[in-house]
């Protein structure tokens, strides 16, 4: 059987850890198979990822800034994929057509409950951000059975058009990042903004929104996470959990996808924790 072939598409995509844990996964597994990281623009994207899927590519990882695209160029569209109106999962069907599928919702999931140790059903949980990690996030936690769900974001407007798709107004509320000093506490805090990832003074978060058993979550992970992490240390939460954990859960998810199997995800997530700065 020849080696079978995969890739992940961004813009850039030099940093992304997919090739990594792909690697890892077919070792794993005893898969042989290869995995690539493709640098596509956005005006080439579709063209680099349908030339990738019709000659010999079995399926392809998506990252930004071309989920929607991703969905665009699909032909069918699992569920989770429909309604969040974006993809991250690639894969060619028997048929040759093009499935695409969502699974950050999932793999956030996965890792909040095996490694933060928290079940988000029955739980009062505040959503930082409202942008195509915070959507996928914010399905994921109605969905899971959170007793409420608020969501704060640094422009009101996009929080309100999120509120709007979750269409979950019993469940749901939009609090101006302004007005967090006057919320209760929370069980459950998700940071889904990409404040970390550039250089400015991270956004100002009131200690009074945790309590000793607050447990937090960052979507993001490495020096991106530090701010907030920090702030949950020093708020006194029950625990800080990075992303890096989501990223390997999506990745499993993309793994078991293709080839049927579940690789192990604690041991690639120790692998790349050993040699992540
Ligand atoms: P995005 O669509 O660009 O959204 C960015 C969000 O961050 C928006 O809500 C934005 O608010 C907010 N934001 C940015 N700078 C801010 C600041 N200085 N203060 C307050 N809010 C700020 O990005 P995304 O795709 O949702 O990604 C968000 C984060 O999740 C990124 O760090 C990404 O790496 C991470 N992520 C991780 C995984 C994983 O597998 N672990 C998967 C997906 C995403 P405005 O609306 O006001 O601009």
């Amino acid at each position: 059987m020849p080696t079978q072939r995969y890739a992940v598409f961004g813009h850039p995509v030099a940093h992304s850890l997919s090739p990594r844990l792909h690697a890892l996964f077919a070792e794993q597994t005893g898969i042989d198979l290869e995995y690539l990281a493709i640098d596509a623009s956005p005006e080439d994207f579709e063209g680099a990822v349908r030339s990738f899927l019709e000659t010999d590519g079995c399926g392809a990882n998506v990252t930004l800034p071309h989920k929607a695209r991703a969905f665009g160029l699909a032909d069918v569209h699992t569920a989770v994929a429909g309604r969040l109106g974006v993809a991250n999962v690639l894969t060619r069907l028997p048929d040759g057509r093009i499935e695409a599928d969502s699974n950050d919702g999932a793999g956030m999931l996965a890792d909040l409950r095996a490694r933060c140790r928290i079940e988000p059903r029955g739980r009062d949980v505040l959503l930082l951000g409202a942008g195509g990690a915070a959507r996928a996030a914010a399905f994921a936690l109605l969905d899971a059975g959170t007793q409420s769900l608020v969501v704060a974001n640094r422009t009101l407007d996009r929080a309100h058009a999120l509120a709007a798709a979750l269409a979950q107004p019993a469940r749901l509320r939009v609090l101006a990042w302004g007005d967090l000093a006057a919320a209760a506490p929370f069980g459950l805090i998700v940071n889904a903004t990409s404040a970390g990832l550039r250089h400015d003074s991270p956004p100002a978060l009131p200690r009074t929104l945790a309590q000793p058993h607050t447990v937090t979550y960052d979507l993001s992970y490495g020096p991106a996470a530090g701010w907030f992490l920090d702030w949950a240390r020093a708020a006194g939460c029950a625990r800080a959990c990075d992303g890096l954990g989501m990223l390997v859960e999506t990745a499993a998810g993309s793994f078991e996808r293709w080839h049927g199997v579940r690789p192990d995800a604690d041991a690639a997530l120790g692998a790349l924790r050993r040699t992540l700065p």
